[in-house]
């Protein structure tokens, strides 16, 4: 079976590059080792898919706003590609292909349906709208290039793994990256690029819990409150988050977390110590709290301590608190009878609560890969292989990824118009035919 594109990867990237390639004239199809399209789409935002993210919608410098929740080792790479394609042009995109979108809380952008399940069957009508077909259950296993035509011949392995071959003259590698493995992004779009000649930087898991050594976790788990974290290393603060916070079992998640889980994963492989230290009173400096619990305090002397935090703190914190300020054992014990130097403590736990990070919870976890495949090899702006020519990439294989709240997703959207774009630009000019 031979197209004039074909491309590797039924998921975000793959499909938005597939609708924009057919619609600007070049013959496309997709390879995808699943029986269906977009597996991890279907999981995204809680199954109600945060496509994109409006709060860095800001006019004439949105794709520089923009770029701020953006890491890869070329700071500067995600601009060429947002500022083609960012957010107004996403919006504009999915109403035109029928899918108009909601925003909810922070900026948070959804299909009004609020289920990710639409994001797939508009997928799918536009694909069946402009004949693109989809060959499922065919694993890409080899690429091999040639410099005569056809330049890509594509070797697949089908589910009763008979071996099927396929031909193009261009080829997008839109085949995820490591996180999620089960929705079918298992890494081995890296190694078909690394065959290709092409790099990697080491992939970690991102948007991903951390787990804790801390050993009254179980204690706390469940609990959900508004606070602030910072994450840091060897002693050194690197990023600092507020918001959501959960306890669990095993540490910590909730969207202030998962936001520094790339940090942590980064600087754990390297063999640096990490902690998170958790700010349970953002609102109030260190003053302001010492002011408000000696006042609170010097009022309710006659109660207990244990009393004193009904409304302040969540009622599951405290018995742990008062095992780390070590008056558990004076569970009656009166807020005028308070040392200077337990009250000290409580003032340190609840703005400056530390734990040792021992881990992430994976890439099984993770919603997104850090890392992947070097942007430097990279044409900035087309996304064109500089090793390969007529091979794109697109979407979480190469090394970028965004923070939480949509803008992974609007890498995979904006990343997989561009290489398209690129793609039928050069087609139209001629080159590399
Ligand atoms: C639980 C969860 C929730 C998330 N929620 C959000 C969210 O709300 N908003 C947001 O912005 N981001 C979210 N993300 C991240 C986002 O889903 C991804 O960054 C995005 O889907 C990446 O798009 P992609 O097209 O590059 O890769 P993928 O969507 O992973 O698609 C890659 C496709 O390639 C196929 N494939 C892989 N290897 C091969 C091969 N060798 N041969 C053939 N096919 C292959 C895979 O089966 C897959 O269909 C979430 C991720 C997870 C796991």
């Amino acid at each position: 079976m031979h197209h004039k594109l074909f491309i590797i990867g039924a998921g975000a990237a793959g499909l938005m590059a597939a609708v924009v390639a057919k619609d600007l004239g070049i013959d496309t199809a997709i390879l995808e080792r699943n029986d269906r399209i977009g597996k991890k789409v279907l999981m995204t935002g809680d199954g109600r898919c945060n496509i994109t993210n409006e709060s860095t919608a800001t006019g004439m410098d949105e794709g520089v706003a923009l770029l701020r929740k953006y890491h890869s080792t070329q700071a500067e790479f995600p601009l060429g590609v947002l500022e083609q394609f960012g957010i107004r042009q996403t919006i504009d995109y999915f109403f035109m292909l029928g899918l108009p979108l909601t925003k909810l809380k922070e900026g948070m952008m959804y299909p009004m349906s609020l289920q990710a399940a639409s994001v797939l069957d508009i997928f799918q009508l536009a694909l069946e709208d402009r004949e693109v077909p989809v060959y499922f259950n065919n694993k890409v296993v080899d690429v091999i290039v040639s410099t005569d035509h056809p330049r890509f011949t594509i070797v697949c392995q089908t589910e009763t793994e008979e071996r099927v071959v396929y031909t193009s003259e261009y080829l997008f590698l839109c085949a995820g990256g490591s996180a999620a493995p089960n929705t079918g992004s298992d890494g081995s779009g890296y190694t078909l690029a690394q065959r290709l000649g092409h790099s990697l930087i080491e992939p970690v898991p991102a948007i991903v819990q951390l787990r804790l050594q801390y050993p009254h976790m179980k204690a706390l788990s469940g609990i959900k409150l508004q606070g602030k974290a910072h994450i840091a290393v060897n002693g050194e603060v690197v990023r600092s988050e507020s918001g959501e916070i959960h306890f669990a079992e095993y540490g910590l998640s909730g969207p202030t977390i998962l936001q520094l889980g790339r940090e942590a994963a980064y600087h754990l492989a390297e063999g640096d110590s990490v902690t998170v230290t958790v700010d349970l009173m953002p609102g109030r400096s260190d003053e302001q709290l010492v002011d408000f619990l000696e006042m609170h305090w010097g009022i309710f002397g006659h109660r207990t301590v244990v009393e004193s935090f009904i409304g302040i703190l969540h009622k599951k914190l405290v018995p742990v608190l008062l095992k780390e300020a070590g008056i558990d054992q004076q569970p009656h014990m009166l807020c005028q009878d308070l040392s200077w130097k337990t009250k000290k403590k409580f003032y340190r736990l609840l703005k400056h609560w530390e734990f040792k990070v021992i881990d992430t919870n994976g890439f099984a976890n993770a919603q997104t890969t850090a890392g992947g495949i070097d942007t430097t090899e990279l044409v900035e702006g087309t996304l064109e292989s500089k090793l390969v020519p007529g091979l794109y990439l697109a979407g979480e294989v190469m090394d970028v990824d965004g923070d939480f709240g949509g803008y992974n997703l609007q890498w995979a959207w904006s990343s997989g118009y561009v290489a398209a774009k690129s793609l039928a630009q050069q087609v139209a000019e001629g080159k590399n035919q």
